[in-house]
């Protein structure tokens, strides 16, 4: 049992963590670098502690100096939440070896999930559906022609290291290959220090929806449905919905139960993501994220659960309050991410917050740490908040995002909240009609 939280994150998150605590009755100590000391997670939280200078690997993903700060408050627990050391595994084994609780999954997990190669087999081995491709990693240009024959192009090359969308390559034939396969395996070797790269059958019109798993430390999983986020520029998510317009009650449960059914085979621990493909009515899997997600507060709209108090409950050794039955779907959300960038260019757009105006009102929800006068620093993401919205019907949850956008004020700085005024009256969008592709091409189309 621990009662004393230390939150090694910044931003949005660290908020988010610290509100869940408060509300368990926890202690929070907030971590900081020397350009967040004005940041709202360290103005909230009980203590906190300086780690270091601006550059995030000198403070935020420096375990030495958070384990300092754990000494130093007497915290006895960690939350990582997302980014930074939270998919670490190496930081896990160090948090544990001092005898401090990691609110997360266990080491092995993360490691096994973080190696994409290893990943695709484990998981294939429990029973869930894979994107046809290579059979582990390729070794050469030669291999790689000879598979992309074999499984029909076009076919994409990725990185087992992968992450953000990095080291990802299509070749559209076989002429295209070895150049496709070459040039992702020297931008893995850069950005990861791993150039092991795997071939996958490129899907042309998929979209992402990944299912939400929650495990405790007793063997129960349960599963709490699925996000469409199949709204992303640049493999980066925007906009993200539940359920998803795309897939039936029925299919859910369906892929839900494979899940759940692999998840107690891996023996995994906290929550989870499995994140698919789903064309033509098949989930193929990319990657599981061991971690709770950036979007999952359209899952907790939706099912009423506090994933951040799961988190903590489970870490404590506690059971699940909850079976899959218990679990209700209760009408649609969607949250939108909105960045200090420009709407049209995505320029990054940090510097001082002039005026900020939350929405409110019946089914919305803001998780943002900014607030007018609040200086957003340059070093980091460009996120400044998610709005989240609930309705009983995914129609009534568009007209109130509508009416929520009208409302929300942000100056001083350029934010997307135009690209998803745009995004929430478009045609597509209303439908649910649209693919991983589908804003690249509305963005394309509608350039400046
Ligand atoms: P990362 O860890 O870099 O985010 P993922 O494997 O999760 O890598 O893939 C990121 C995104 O790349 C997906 O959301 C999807 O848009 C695209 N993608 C990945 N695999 C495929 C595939 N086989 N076919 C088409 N698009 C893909």
């Amino acid at each position: 049992m621990f009662d004393k939280v230390l939150i090694a994150n910044r931003g949005e998150i660290a908020l988010r963590i610290h509100r869940a605590c408060k509300e368990m009755g926890l202690a929070t100590v907030a971590v900081h670098s020397t350009a967040d000391r004005d940041a709202m997670h360290v103005r909230l939280a009980d203590e906190s502690v300086c780690i270091g200078p601006p550059s995030a690997t000198d403070s935020y993903l420096k375990s030495a100096a958070i384990m300092a700060a754990v000494e130093v408050t007497g915290a006895q627990a960690i939350h990582p939440g997302y980014g930074f050391l939270s998919e670490n595994a190496r930081f896990v084994e160090i948090v544990e070896a001092h005898g401090i609780t990691f609110i997360g999954p266990n080491a092995s997990h993360i490691r096994l999930m973080g190696d994409k190669i290893a990943a695709k087999a484990a998981v294939r081995d429990v029973g869930i559906p894979v994107v046809p491709g290579s059979d582990g990693g390729v070794a050469s240009a030669e291999d790689a022609i000879r598979i992309g024959n074999e499984i029909g192009y076009p076919v994409l090359v990725k990185a087992s290291s992968g992450g953000g969308g990095r080291g990802m390559k299509v070749a559209k034939n076989a002429d295209e290959m070895a150049k496709a396969y070459n040039t992702a395996r020297s931008e893995a070797k850069a950005a990861f220090g791993d150039d092991a790269v795997y071939i996958e059958k490129y899907l042309e019109k998929p979209r992402h929806i990944e299912i939400q798993v929650i495990a405790d430390s007793h063997g129960n999983v349960v599963h709490l449905g699925e996000r469409d986020c199949s709204l992303q520029r640049r493999h980066q998510k925007v906009f993200e919905e539940a359920p998803s317009p795309a897939i039936t009650p029925e299919q859910r449960e369906q892929i839900g139960t494979t899940v759940v059914n692999a998840i107690k085979k891996l023996g995994y621990l906290g929550v989870g993501t499995i994140e698919f493909l789903y064309e033509n009515g098949e989930f193929y899997f990319i990657e599981m994220n061991t971690r709770l997600q950036v979007e999952h507060p359209v899952t907790e709209m939706i099912t009423r659960i506090d994933l951040v108090k799961e988190q903590i409950r489970i870490a404590q050794g506690e059971k699940l309050s909850f079976t899959q039955e218990d679990v209700p779907f209760i009408g649609h959300a969607i949250e939108c991410r909105i960045n200090a960038e420009h709407p049209q260019t995505f320029a990054p757009s940090p510097g001082l917050i002039k005026e900020f105006h939350a929405p409110g009102g019946l089914g919305v929800r803001l998780d943002s740490a900014a607030y007018a006068g609040y200086k957003i620093p340059p070093y980091y993401d460009s996120l400044i908040g998610k709005l989240i919205v609930h309705g009983v019907t995914r129609e009534e949850c568009l007209l109130r995002l509508k009416r929520a956008l009208g409302e929300m004020v942000i100056s001083g700085v350029e934010t997307t909240l135009p690209l998803h005024q745009r995004l929430v009256n478009d045609a597509d969008v209303n439908a649910g009609d649209y693919d991983i592709h589908w804003l690249e091409r509305f963005l394309s189309n509608t350039e400046a």
